[in-house]
């Protein structure tokens, strides 16, 4: 029986062609630390085919060469002849093989190499003798154009290494090999995994969303505890926003003996369903503490609200060959430093550190506009820490003044709260960034509180 018309099959035959499964294949060689990454996909006239090495993600506000890790790019054509590849003039790779259609493009990795010589701890990826542990956009690179189409990903490892992905979390981890689905390139490179026996998961009991935490660690730690204070910080923004947007939630994170005197340790990245820590062994957590300070855990796991799920221009679809330009830095990171220690945290107290972040900075970052610091900011966030704290602080402070005149406007009927929800909804519809001149109009028609006149105020330089 026919149940659907002939060019309804063919339009939903374009749409499946249209948007072809790009197969990735990541093969861990067993007691090494090298891993091999493989690209199969529709073929593609050889002299079309780049492949794009990230050169920064969204929310490291940095340019990390991470190129330099790749060796042995081999194009592969569908009768089997193979095109070695080019360095091009930035972060990619072209092949020469004159008509040949490639299926597939492939290289290597060193992860030892990486881990040696970028010395932000928090920016690699790690080997070891029972674990291996990648931070996607890392280690993935994608062919242009395809950066679009939904992606399987095939791990192989050792036999009886447990994988793990922050795409699927779950405590039954498959052994050897294992495949995720990713809907886009983004999400690929947004996600981390970790391969081997020394990788320790645990799921957080009582979560609104499955929350796990996973763990690599050279010293004792303590996953329970970890867990309770990410559940703290879950259910405080929970109570906050009124809404979890995560489907799951994994804490990410590692305390390992420093690689070297240069290398830095302590910072935290936040992605769309998990944040990562790197810390040396002092920074792990062993015992319960009722008085432990969550704020980083609030701050990061904040970020899967905004910018993760509201954004502006340049921070997603984001331009992976270099660090884009980024006009909201203030507002992504500013407004979750607020809504953290305002609200989910209850620390009023801390505006007293913005100010004096502000009063501290120097003339060069003082006088340039909110928009400028946050261009510059794009590239040099934490290089010069004294950018990235000026940032957030600025728009701590913006966020702050917002709140009181929506309160007192309206009598204390609606918040920031409802500013920043404004903002979730709009590209919740429009599913797009959001320009720089339209933040304040769907924040003033979110909460029916005219805030252009306190917007400008915060637009120019802050030299007094
Ligand atoms: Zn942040």
């Amino acid at each position: 029986m026919r149940t659907f018309p002939f060019y309804i099959l063919l339009l939903f035959g374009w749409i499946m062609y249209g948007q072809q499964t790009v197969y990735y294949t990541l093969t861990h060689t067993p007691n090494s630390n090298n891993i091999e990454v493989a690209i199969n996909f529709e073929p593609m006239n050889a002299e079309k085919v780049r492949l794009i090495i990230p050169r920064s993600a969204p929310g490291t506000y940095s340019l990390t060469n991470y190129r330099a890790f790749v060796e042995q790019v081999v194009g592969t054509s569908t009768n089997g002849t193979m095109a070695k590849g080019t360095i091009g003039d930035g972060s990619f790779f072209t092949f020469e093989a004159e008509s040949e259609q490639l299926a597939q493009v492939s290289y290597q990795l060193d992860l030892e190499k990486m881990e040696t010589q970028l010395l932000d701890g928090d920016a690699s990826s790690k080997s070891r003798t029972n674990y291996v542990g990648l931070l996607g956009y890392s280690v993935f690179g994608f062919v242009e154009g395809l950066e679009e189409n939904p992606i399987e990903l095939t791990f192989k490892t050792e036999p009886s290494w447990p994988i793990f992905s922050t795409l699927a979390p779950t405590l039954d981890r498959p052994k050897g090999s294992a495949s995720f689905q990713a809907e886009n390139f983004g999400v690929l490179a947004d996600g981390q995994y970790t391969l081997g026996k020394d990788s320790q998961i645990y799921q957080v009991p009582n979560a609104p969303i499955p929350l796990f935490v996973a763990i690599y660690s050279e010293t004792e730690v303590n996953l329970e505890e970890i867990g309770r204070r990410g559940l703290l910080a879950l259910n405080g923004l929970k109570d906050f926003y009124g809404y979890v947007p995560m489907p799951h939630y994994t804490i990410y994170e590692e305390f390992i003996n420093p690689k070297s005197d240069r290398h830095d340790y302590g910072f935290s990245m936040e992605h769309l369903n998990s944040m990562t820590y790197t810390g040396d062994l002092s920074r792990a957590v062993t015992s319960y503490d009722p008085k432990a300070n969550i704020g980083s855990i609030v701050h990061h796991m904040g970020h899967s609200w905004i910018p993760l799920r509201s954004y502006g221009r340049g921070y997603r679809p984001f331009a992976w060959q270099v660090a884009p330009l980024i006009e909201t830095i203030w507002l992504n990171e500013g407004f979750t430093w607020y809504i953290s220690y305002a609200y989910v945290l209850e620390r009023s107290g801390i505006l007293n550190f913005y100010k004096r972040n502000m009063e501290e900075a120097p003339k060069f970052i003082k006088e340039k506009s909110l928009k400028e610091l946050s261009l510059l900011g794009s590239s040099q966030y934490a290089a010069d820490f004294r950018i990235g704290k000026n940032l957030f602080s600025r728009g701590a402070l913006l966020a702050h003044d917002l709140d009181m005149v929506i309160q007192k406007e309206t009598n204390g009927q609606k918040s920031i709260k409802d500013a920043l929800l404004g903002l979730l909804n709009w590209t919740k519809t429009n599913q797009r960034a959001f320009e720089y001149d339209e933040i304040e109009p769907i924040m003033s028609k979110a909460t029916g509180v005219d805030l252009s006149t306190i917007w400008e105020q915060w637009q120019g330089g802050k030299l007094d």
